[in-house]
Parts: structure tokens; C-alpha cells; sequence
């Protein structure tokens, strides 16, 4: 649950939106908010209320109902319950829904660019993130990539830091890797089928069941707060980090451009206002969550955590460079967002090294 302050902060963000945003009075009616009622869908590609990521849709429902006195609505469907979890970007996209929340690269098949937008291996971490796409130029891109679609997207909130994943084959060398069956889905299984392995893309809620069956071998998720609602400890025996594939998982909000568009504009400011709060919250939320499920894990549950080794983590950074290289070379709008987002990184890094890291550093006794 949400703290009342939290709730409160954002209505008067909402209500600062609404009333200095776009054309002032005269777009409005007089400064008189139109009465019309909108009652929008939005599908999902997590499960109903799923922990983090299910619950976020739920929170930006709920502020958007507070914030806008109830004239838009917006009813959450898990994955399945309108349209399958797959099926969430061409929903929306034709209209079937207004709204969905899912993760971009699951459309990597329709827009090479897309996993960009969630995550590349070895590449911004969720603060940074946060930074590219609203000061750094990464969200216009991202609308330039699903204008063709019909589509609008928003940053939809990140887990942070991801963990490798729960492997039933131990990884201690690269050649480990040779014939690993894994879910993984965007830019991270491009990597791994580099070094010999066979990268599956299978929604969470379907996880558990194919690594109990032993129709994969490992399998990544998120962090030790999703992870342990999906009881992979049950079914696997070893948990890796770092999440080298997923270094800050950017989840999104897509909108339908014409029913966004059916929109007065205070109510398109809620709608942005909303999904910038929920992208913060999330992060928040994971931050505050993950460490004491990970204690859950291994001090209840007997969980094997291993760190990847370190020519393993060098084979896949080498990987990803010629994966990156080559969906730069095939598409010119990935490449376009690529350049952006490395020239983004080089900058950002080049200060977090004497800012983040050597504070991480610093203040480890
Ligand atoms: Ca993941």
C-alpha cells in the first residue's frame, strides 16, 4: 500500500498539470473541465495483480480515477484475461484496448529498435535510464519507433537491476553454455545464442511449469521479489548474478494515439502524470522489496546464489557488442537509437564512475 503523503504529492501534481498544461483556458472551455466520461481498458502481459509488475496498472488506475474525479476510468486485465500476454502491443495498436503495460522488447520481431527500450545487455541501469529517455532524448525515439503502430508509449517503470536467472546446469565456463536451453527473452537471448545456447522467449506466468518439466534449463526472470512469488527456488537449483542481460528493466505504458487523442487535455495530463509517478513507484517499490526476499531465498528456502565468473560475464559483453553492431547495421532507426543511447552511456558512465560507483565503493567499510 501507498502512503497517504505519496497519494497526496501526486494529486497535487496532477491538479498543477491540469491546470498550467497545453493551451490554458480557451482548449478547455472556459477553464471548465469538459463532464464527459471516458472508460478505458488497458491489457497487460503480467498476471492479474502480479507483484510489481501486475500491480503498477492497478496504481496508475487508481490515480488516474482520484486525479481525474472519476471522468476516466481505466479497467486492468491481466495477461489472458482480454488477450494473451503476446498479444498486448496489436491490441492496443488496433484499438481493441486504449491501454496496455508490458515491456517493449517483446515486439523486437515488429520493431528492431524495441529492446533498446527495455534493456541491452551491459547498458543503462534504471537511473539512467530514466535519464536518457526524459532529458537525453531516448523517449522521442521511442515514439518515433510506434507512431507507425498507432501507438504512444510511456516509461512504464523498471525493476532495477535484474538477476541472471535459476539454472538447473551450473555455469562454470562459457562452455557451460553450449546447448543451455533458457528463457530469455529482448537482446539478452540474441547474446547467449552467440555462445552456443538456445534463448526462448515464454511468459512469466508459464515459467515454473516449463522449468519443472525440464523443457528449459534455465530461466530468467526479474529479482528475488518476483522470483520468489514464482517459487523458482522450488524447481531450480542455482541463482546467478549480476543480471548482465538486464541492467535495468524499463517496463511501458503504450496508448492508442487516437483514443489518447479523444482526450481533453487535462485528462492526457493525468494520463502522463500518472505513468510518470507509477514509473518512479515501481522502482521504488523493488528497491525497498528486493533485499528482504533475496534474504527469503537463501535463509528459508536454502537458495544457492553464485556470481557468473568473470570470463563468462567477458564472452557475453563481447557478444553483445557484435549483437548490438549487427541490429545497428540491419535498421536504420535502431541504429539511430542505438547511437543515441551508447553516446548517452559513454557520458553518463564516464561521470558515474566518480559519482555512483565511487560512493557504492566509498561507503562499503
Ligand atoms: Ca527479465
Amino acid at each position: 500500500m501507498h502512503n497517504k503523503t505519496w497519494w497526496l504529492g501526486l494529486t497535487m501534481v496532477a491538479v498543477l498539470a491540469a491546470g498550467c498544461g497545453g493551451g490554458g483556458p480557451s482548449e478547455s472551455g472556459g477553464g471548465v473541465a469538459s463532464a464527459e466520461k471516458f472508460r478505458w481498458k488497458m491489457v497487460t502481459t503480467w498476471p492479474k495483480n502480479y507483484p510489481g509488475l501486475g500491480t503498477a496498472p492497478e496504481t496508475f488506475a487508481h490515480l488516474v480515477e482520484r486525479m481525474s474525479g472519476g471522468r476516466l476510468t481505466v479497467r486492468v486485465y491481466g495477461a489472458g484475461q482480454l488477450v494473451p500476454a503476446f498479444e498486448v502491443f496489436d491490441a492496443v495498436s488496433q484499438g481493441t484496448a486504449e491501454m496496455g503495460h508490458g515491456a517493449a522488447y517483446y515486439w523486437k520481431g515488429k520493431i528492431p529498435a524495441a529492446p533498446f527500450f527495455t534493456a541491452v545487455p551491459f547498458g543503462l541501469n534504471a537511473q539512467e535510464m530514466n535519464g536518457w529517455l526524459h532529458h537525453g532524448g531516448g523517449l522521442e525515439l521511442w515514439r518515433e519507433a510506434y507512431a507507425p503502430f498507432n501507438l504512444i508509449p510511456f516509461a512504464g517503470g523498471s525493476t532495477g537491476v535484474q538477476m541472471a536467472g535459476w539454472f538447473n546446469r551450473e555455469i562454470r565456463s562459457v562452455a557451460d553454455l553450449q546447448g543451455l536451453k533458457m528463457r530469455i527473452p529482448g537482446l539478452g537471448g540474441e547474446v547467449i545464442a552467440k555462445l552456443g545456447a538456445q534463448a526462448v522467449t515464454i511468459p512469466g506466468s508459464e515459467l515454473y511449469t516449463a522449468m519443472q518439466t525440464n523443457v528449459i534449463d534455465a530461466t530468467e526472470w526479474v529479482g528475488p521479489y518476483n522470483d520468489l512469488a514464482f517459487g523458482f527456488h522450488q524447481v531450480a537449483k542455482y541463482y546467478y548474478y549480476p543480471g548482465w542481460h538486464e541492467p535495468g528493466a524499463m517496463l511501458e505504458f503504450i496508448v492508442n494515439k487516437q483514443a489518447f487523442e479523444r482526450l481533453p487535455a487535462d485528462l492526457q495530463a493525468i494520463v502522463e502524470a500518472a505513468a510518470r509517478a507509477v514509473n518512479q513507484d515501481m522502482l521504488d517499490e523493488y528497491t525497498a522489496r528486493n533485499p528482504d526476499a533475496l534474504r527469503e531465498l537463501v535463509e528459508k528456502h536454502g537458495v544457492e546464489v553464485r556470481e557468473l565468473p568473470r570470463d563468462v560475464i567477458d564472452a557475453l559483453r563481447a557478444a553483445t557488442d557484435e549483437v548490438l553492431a549487427e541490429i545497428a547495421a540491419a535498421d536504420p532507426l535502431a541504429k539511430r537509437v542505438y547511437d543515441s543511447q551508447r553516446a548517452f552511456k559513454e557520458r553518463v558512465m564516464e561521470y558515474h564512475r566518480i559519482s555512483e560507483e565511487a560512493m557504492y565503493r566509498a561507503r562499503r567499510p
